[in-house]
């Protein structure tokens, strides 16, 4: 599939996120943690509710791993998932009404701005604030194919054919220099430990100099 551009108001609003919140750009973590949370709900509600998921056992984990050495953190949790439509309706487009009010309401206070983001779900686009590449491999539960959505958080996004074990979502993002101190595991947990630590599921962090 040829790439794919944003819609017009996901590439307004990255730059909104990015020039408003530049001075909290560790919130990304907080939004993606808890994107994985969400989507580790999605998945038990649907072992408890949906015939076809009876016999699954749910074993949730949001997994952190950072590579210091080439400043890559992939964040992978085993939750609900996404094929290939989900990942461009909910990475590529803003279909939620609420966000021209989020964008009038924005203020230009950092901290208040940060807040009004979590509220109003434009939350994944903050990790261009600390990445210039970011690689989504997701499948979803019930489905056998796997998806890769790659962007770069400027025009648009590729998705492509990928390979994934299980159902879930990893993103992979490769630090930019705004990005480079967080490539710290002491860093990471106590961003985890700040804005995470109501999470109810567990997560894991390993990491590696090489
Ligand atoms: P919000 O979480 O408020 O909906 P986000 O921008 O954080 O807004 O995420 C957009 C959408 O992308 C989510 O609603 C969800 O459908 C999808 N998504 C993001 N991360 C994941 C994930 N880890 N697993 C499954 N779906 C996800
Ligand atoms: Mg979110």
């Amino acid at each position: 599939m040829p790439k794919q551009e944003f819609q017009t108001e996901v590439s307004q609003l990255l730059q909104l996120i990015i020039h408003s919140l530049y001075s909290h750009p560790e919130i990304f973590l907080r939004e993606l943690i808890s994107n994985s949370s969400d989507a580790l709900d999605k998945l038990r509600y649907l072992t408890l509710t949906d015939e076809r998921f009876k016999g699954f056992t749910f074993d949730p984990r949001i997994e952190l791993e950072l590579n210091e050495t080439l400043k890559t953190l992939s964040l992978a949790d085993n939750g609900i998932g996404m094929n290939q439509e989900d990942l461009i309706a909910h990475l590529g487009t803003i279909a939620r009404s609420g966000t021209k009010n989020f964008l009038n309401q924005l203020s230009g206070d950092a901290k208040k701005d940060s807040n009004l983001i979590g509220q109003f779900g434009v939350g994944f686009y903050s990790v261009f604030m600390v990445a210039d590449k970011v690689e989504v491999i997701s499948r979803k539960a019930g489905e056998d194919a796997a998806w890769k959505w790659t962007s770069d958080g400027k025009t648009g996004f590729d998705i492509e054919p990928a390979e994934r074990a299980t159902p879930g979502t990893t993103v992979l993002l490769h630090f930019n220099a705004d990005g480079e101190p967080y490539a710290n595991a002491w860093r990471l947990k106590d961003i985890v430990k700040k804005y995470s630590n109501h999470i109810a599921f567990p997560i894991f962090l390993t990491y590696d100099k090489s």
